[in-house]
C-alpha cells in the first residue's frame, strides 16, 4: 500500500519515514477511513467507546515499545508520532485510546517494570488481549501530582494496602489492569502497581456528561484496602522520577495527537470551503475565508516540525523533559487556535457534529489540559531556561 501525501503536510515531512514505516502508516490510515469514520459521531454524541475498533487497531504496529529508548525495533519514535497524528485526525478520542494503552499503561511497565513484568504484561497489552488504563490524578490532586498525591500504599508482608481515590482515570471503565500511582507510607515517595481490576476493593465509576473527548471512557476510581502482591509492585518506579520519564514519553505523542486533531479540523474546512456558496461562489474563493486556511496551515506545519525534531531527538537518545513539554505545550496551543479557526469557516455548521469540526474543537479542551496543562509544561521548559523551579 502506498502513502498517498496529506494535504495537511505541506512541507512534506512523511518523506522522512522509512519506506515499511510508510507503508504501515497507510494501512493505517485506511482501516481508520474505512472502519472508524463512519461511526465516531455517533459515538462521540452517545459517548460510547466502539470496541470494535479495538481489534482494527492492535493489528497494526501502532502498538510499539516507545518505552525502548535503545530504539532497536522495526518501528521508529517518528513512525509512532505519526501514527498518534493519523489517529487524532480520524479522531481525538481513539488517539487517546492509544496513548493509554501504548503510551501510558504499557510505557508504565516498559520503564519502570521488571524483566519478568514486562514479559508478562507487554505482549497481552500489545495485542489487545489486556487492556491497560494510568491511574495518577486524583479528585484533590492533579497539577501537583508530583508531590500532591492523597493515595497511600501500605507495606503488609508479601503485599502492598492501598487506599485512595483516583479522577479521569481513561480507558478505565473497561480495562483489565490499571497502573495505580500511590506515596509509599514508609518512605513518603511515590510507587507504581499493576491493579488488576478485579481486585477486591477497586471500583471505577464513569465519569459523565463531558463536552471534550466524549468517547473516551474515563473513570472516578475508588481503592478500599486493596491488597496487592509485590511482585505487582512495579520494580523501578521507587519516585515521582521514574512517573515522570514514562510521562516524558508520552507527552511529545500527546503533541502529534495534537496536530492530528488540528488537521481533522483544518481537513474538513478546506473540503467545506468548496462545497459551500456564498455570494454566487464557493466561499474558497474569498480572499479572507483564504487567509484564515492560510493562517491554519501555517501553525499545523509549525506544529509538525517541532514533533517531527522532538521524535527525532527520542530516537536518537537526546529528548529530555523540557523537549516534550515544549512540544506538548506548543502544538496543542496551536491546535486550540486551528480548530476555533475552523469553526469559524463553517459559520453555524462549525457547531454541528455532521460536519466534524465541532467534534474537533470540543475535543481540543481536553487535549489541551490532559498530560501536564500548558501552564504546568511551560514552567518545566522555564525551569530549563532559567535554571530554577517555580512550580509553588
Ligand atoms: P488543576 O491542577 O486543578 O489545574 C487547574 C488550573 O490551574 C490549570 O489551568 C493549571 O495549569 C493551573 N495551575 C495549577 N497549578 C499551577 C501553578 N503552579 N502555576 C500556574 N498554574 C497552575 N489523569 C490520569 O492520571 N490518567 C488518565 O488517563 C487521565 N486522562 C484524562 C483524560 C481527560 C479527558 C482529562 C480531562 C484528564 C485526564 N487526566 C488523566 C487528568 C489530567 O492529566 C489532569 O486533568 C491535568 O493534569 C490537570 O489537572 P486538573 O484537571 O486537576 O487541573
Amino acid at each position: 500500500m502506498t502513502l498517498a501525501p496529506l494535504i495537511s503536510d505541506f512541507y512534506g515531512f512523511e518523506a522522512q519515514l522509512r519506506d515499511h514505516e510508510k507503508e504501515a502508516l497507510a494501512a493505517l490510515r485506511a482501516d481508520l477511513e474505512q472502519h472508524l469514520k463512519p461511526i465516531v459521531n455517533d459515538a462521540w454524541e452517545k459517548a460510547e467507546f466502539p470496541r470494535e475498533i479495538i481489534d482494527v487497531l492492535h493489528r497494526h504496529p501502532t502498538f510499539g515499545e516507545l518505552w525502548d529508548e535503545t530504539r532497536t525495533g522495526d518501528y521508529s519514535a517518528l513512525y509512532g508520532g505519526w501514527t498518534a497524528l493519523e489517529l487524532a485526525r480520524i479522531d481525538a478520542s481513539v488517539a487517546t485510546y492509544v496513548g493509554v494503552q501504548n503510551g501510558l499503561a504499557m510505557g508504565s511497565i516498559g520503564v519502570c517494570g521488571s524483566d519478568a513484568q514486562r514479559a508478562e504484561w507487554l505482549p497481552k497489552l500489545r495485542s489487545g488481549e489486556v487492556i491497560g488504563a494510568f491511574g495518577l490524578t486524583e479528585p484533590l490532586s492533579g497539577s501537583d501530582s508530583a508531590q500532591g498525591l492523597r493515595t497511600t500504599a501500605t507495606p503488609d508482608g508479601d503485599s502492598w494496602v492501598l487506599n485512595g481515590q483516583k479522577r479521569w482515570i481513561g480507558n478505565a471503565t473497561f480495562s483489565d489492569i490499571t497502573i495505580i500511582w500511590a506515596k509509599s507510607t514508609e518512605d513518603g515517595q511515590v510507587k507504581g502497581f499493576i491493579v488488576p481490576t478485579d481486585t477486591p476493593g477497586y471500583v471505577a465509576t464513569k465519569i459523565e456528561r463531558k463536552q471534550a473527548l466524549r468517547i473516551v471512557q474515563n473513570a472516578d476510581i475508588t481503592l478500599t484496602d486493596i491488597r496487592v502482591p509485590n511482585s505487582l509492585k512495579l520494580e523501578k518506579a521507587e519516585s515521582f522520577k521514574n512517573t515522570a520519564s514514562v510521562l516524558r514519553l508520552t507527552r511529545a505523542e500527546v503533541a502529534w495527537a495534537a496536530v492530528g486533531t488540528a488537521i481533522g479540523a483544518y481537513e474538513a474546512a478546506v473540503a467545506y470551503t468548496k462545497e459551500r456558496h456564498q455570494f454566487g461562489k464557493p466561499i474558497a474563493h474569498h480572499q479572507l475565508v483564504q487567509d484564515l486556511l492560510a493562517r491554519c496551515l501555517g501553525k499545523i506545519t509549525a506544529s509538525i516540525a517541532l514533533c517531527v525534531r522532538v521524535s527525532q531527538m527520542l530516537d536518537n537518545g537526546e529528548q529530555r523533559d523540557e523537549h516534550a513539554s515544549m512540544a506538548k505545550a506548543f502544538a496543542t496551543t496551536s491546535m486550540r487556535e486551528v480548530v476555533a479557526l475552523c469553526r469559524e469557516v463553517l459559520g453555524g455548521n462549525g457547531i454541528v457534529l455532521d460536519y466534524d469540526v465541532a467534534r474537533f474543537f470540543a475535543d481540543a479542551e481536553a487535549l489541551y489540559s490532559y498530560e501536564g496543562t500548558r501552564e504546568m509544561n511551560s514552567l518545566i521548559v522555564g525551569r530549563a531556561i532559567t535554571g530554577v523551579s517555580a512550580f509553588v
